[in-house]
Order: C-alpha cells, then structure tokens, then sequence
C-alpha cells in the first residue's frame, strides 16, 4: 500500500521510472510521448546532459547556503542571464521554488512598494475571471478559477476579476478584434474607478492565458491599452508568465509579443525545465530602488530561496536554449502543430478552435461549432480525454470550465522544443484517436 499523499486518493497512476528524450517511461516499459511537459514543465525532455552534468557539478561543489546568510555564483550568474535579456527596466529577480511563490512575492512586493513610497492606501488587486495564477491562498485568491476558488473562497483575500480577452467565446457579433481587444481591456479602467484609483495597487494577467482557458492570446493591442491605463493611475503590471514564460510561446519573455513593459514578472515551469523546482520573480529598477532606499528589506522569504543547485540546473537550461537556438525552433514547430492539428481536426465537429502561440497550443472541444455551446460538463470529457490519450501513450493537459469554472473543454498542448516534426505528428495522431473515441461515445 503506498503511503503518498496523491493528488487522486482514487487513481492509481503508474510508476514514472525513467526519462528519455520528449518521452517518460513507465515501470512496465511502456513510453508516453510528453505532449504538455507535465504542466507546460519539461521544455527539453526528459535527459539533457548540460543540466545533468550542472546540477551534478554544483551538488558536488556546494549544495546550499541560506540567502540571509550568503549570495552564491549560481543565482548570481542566473540573475545576470535573465536581467540581460529581461525586458527594459526589469532590473532585479528575486529566486524562489515555483510559481505561486512567484506569484505570492509580486503580490507582497506590488504591496510594500506603495508603503515605501508612501501611498499606504493602496491594496486593491484586480485580476481577471479564468486566469490561474497558483494554488497558496494568496495566489489562489488573485486567480479567477471558479472551480479551484469554490471551496477556499471563506480563507481567500478579496480581489477583483474583471474579463479576459478571451475572442472565441466572448467576442460580439459584428465586432471587430480589435473593438473587442479594446472594450475589454477597458473594464480595466472601469474597475479601477469603481475602486478609486488610489486604492488600486496593481494588476495581474497571463500574458497567454494557460491551464484555465487552453493558451488563448490577447486580441491585438489589448495589452497595449492596459499598459496604459496602469501608467494612467499609476498601477503596476504584474505579468504571470509562470506557464507562458520562458520560450514556450516563441519569445524568452511572452510580453515580448505584446511590445509591452511589465513592471512585474513572474516565472517557473520551463525556467528550470523540470530539472530542479525554481521559480522567479523580476521587478523593475523603480522598484527595487523604492526598497533599497526605503526600508532596506523586502518583508518576505522562504527557506530555499535561490537554491544554488536550482539556480546551477536553470543556467544550464538557458544556455542549452541559446546552444541549441531553441526559442526560433519553438516558432517554426509551433507552426508546424497548428497546421497539424488544424489538418487533422479542424474537420471534426465538435472541434471548435485550435489557438495558440509557439509550442502552447489549445484546442476547444463544443457540443455545437456553430453555436460554440459547450457539452455537459457532467459527461467529464476532459477527464477521459487525458485517460484515453494516456492509453495510446500521450501525455497531455485537457481541463474542463474554460468558459466558467465549470462549462466548457479545452486540452493544452506544451511540448517539449526539442521535439521533432514526425513526433509532433504522432503525437496529434494519437489526440485524434483519443478524441474521437471519446467523442464517439457521447454524440
Ligand atoms: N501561474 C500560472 C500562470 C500557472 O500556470 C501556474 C501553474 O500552473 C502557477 C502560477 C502556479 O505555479 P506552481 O504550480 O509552480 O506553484
């Protein structure tokens, strides 16, 4: 009897043993191609040597020094790797163990920033519906997740959640992407004067909105507007790009893609590609300056704050990134899954988009492509849609509720970059079978 504490006490998962390439292996052999690199994680499969020989190197020269104590050279060299290539005027990170640390330290920082600079009257949070933004009480409270909110809503902090940008399902007829872009980014606005301005604090959104809705971009110039409207009443932007970060959607930083600043940044997932748990946090130099020449000490911490192993592994996956000009290749074999999906699904009724940037792509499953109507979520398609893809040896991350918490199917797609184009082929052909068993029994 196993005596773990598993995420399913009625599932009864096989034993990982081993890692190959895009591929994980079982305790019976069999092999599972990673299509979703555990939760968009495992960006270059299971084996590369550089992290391997990285994490071995530093374990054998120091394990762990506490950072209340002692810097090391590997979270010094990862800081200057990242803020080299950070957007301009992010200036400092701050290493934490994955992403809802990541995203508890912009909260906390977003809040004593404005008690440096005295504007102690601001602590509104506004967030958006359909955004997960980790699962720490803090993290969980500014997500807008209804189903993963539902039962801790007593304990979570109130946050606002205004609308995503989310077309496929909410834009107008007869408007355009742009008007629709526009008129959603401007509940931001609203919402900040509901709150009055000088109570707002900051705002926080995936850049390419993953786990809740299934890699949904922003209309274009959407982010542009929101940018503006923060700079308008002096609210900092935190981008979570913890899933959508780091390379998975074509761009080291996925803001990049908006030609936006953020003032905040969180990353994990793909920084330390599975290899170690590292999460990050980057902050403008405004910020860090405030800190610096105000109290001196950012009210925060945890025990394994930049892990100098973590740190070691996550150079080591940067650079195997650059080594290997990874980042371009995700463009190009992004590409090259849309067109594979679209090929072999788009003909499929009840598939009513396939979305996505780089190698993060969504696809949304309806009961009615005309309509867009979701099934019943009582049939618990993305469930068996994960078992069946499982059985024919793919690994991939369908989730239910994309339009509410509760209706509404989507599977993300992540695969690893070092994924080759037969491989991504297999692995839609083994999606298409799965779905369309699945489908076959419901419609
Ligand atoms: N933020 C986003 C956008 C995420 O997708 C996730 C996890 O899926 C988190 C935060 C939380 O990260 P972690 O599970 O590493 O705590």
């Amino acid at each position: 009897m196993s005596h773990v504490f598993p995420r399913n006490c009625r599932a009864e998962p096989p034993v990982a043993v081993g890692g190959e390439g895009c591929y994980l292996i079982d305790a019976s052999g069999k092999r599972y191609f990673d299509g979703s690199g555990g939760a968009a994680v495992s960006c270059l499969g299971h084996s590369n040597e550089r992290v391997r020989e990285a994490i071995k190197t530093q374990v054998d020269k120091l394990a762990y020094a506490h950072t209340s104590f002692f810097t090391s050279e590997p979270a010094e060299a990862l800081a200057d790797h990242l803020i080299a290539r950070a957007p301009q005027g992010i200036e400092r990170v701050y290493f934490v163990s994955g992403g809802s640390e990541a995203v508890e330290s912009a909260i906390k920082l977003a809040r004593q920033y404005f008690i440096e600079i005295d504007q102690p009257e601001r602590h509104h949070l506004i967030a958006r519906r359909q955004s997960y933004h980790g699962n720490t009480l803090g993290a969980l409270a500014a997500g807008g997740n209804a189903w993963r909110r539902q039962q801790f809503a007593p304990l979570l902090v109130d946050m606002s959640h205004i609308a995503p940008c989310y077309e496929y399902a909410e834009r107008g007829e007869g408007e355009t992407l742009e008007d629709y872009g526009q008129r959603t980014a401007n509940e931001l606005e609203a919402e900040i004067l509901r709150l009055g301005p000088e109570t707002v604090m900051a705002f926080i959104a995936e850049p390419v909105v993953g786990a809740t809705l299934g890699a949904v971009t922003a209309a274009p110039g959407y982010f542009k507007r929101i940018r503006e409207i923060c700079d308008k009443y002096g609210i900092l932007l935190i981008l979570d790009e913890v899933m959508c970060g780091m390379g998975r959607t074509g761009y080291l930083f996925a803001s990049e893609a908006e030609g936006i600043v953020p003032d905040i940044v969180t990353i994990a997932k793909g920084l330390g590609a599975g290899y170690q748990p590292i999460g990050a946090m980057l902050c403008a130099g405004k910020i860090y300056d405030a800190i610096r020449d105000g109290s001196g000490f950012f009210q925060h911490g945890h025990t394994y704050l930049g892990h100098p192993v973590a740190a070691a592994a996550s150079l080591a996956v940067l650079q195997e990134f650059e080594a290997h000009d990874l980042i371009a290749q995700v463009c190009t074999r992004g590409d090259f899954l849309q067109s594979a999906l679209e090929r072999k699904l788009c003909q499929h009724p009840h598939i009513g988009d396939i979305r996505g940037r780089g190698l993060f792509r969504g696809i949304e499953i309806v009961a009615d492509r005309a309509t867009k109507v979701p099934f019943d979520p009582a049939l618990g398609l993305a469930g068996k849609i994960k078992k069946a893809a499982f059985a024919e040896g793919l690994g991939c991350y369908p989730m239910p509720g994309a339009r509410d918490g509760r209706n509404g199917d989507h599977i993300l797609l992540a695969p690893p970059f070092i994924a080759t184009e037969a491989q991504l082929s297999d692995a839609v052909d083994m999606l298409e079978r799965a779905i369309t068993k699945v489908l076959a029994t419901v419609s």
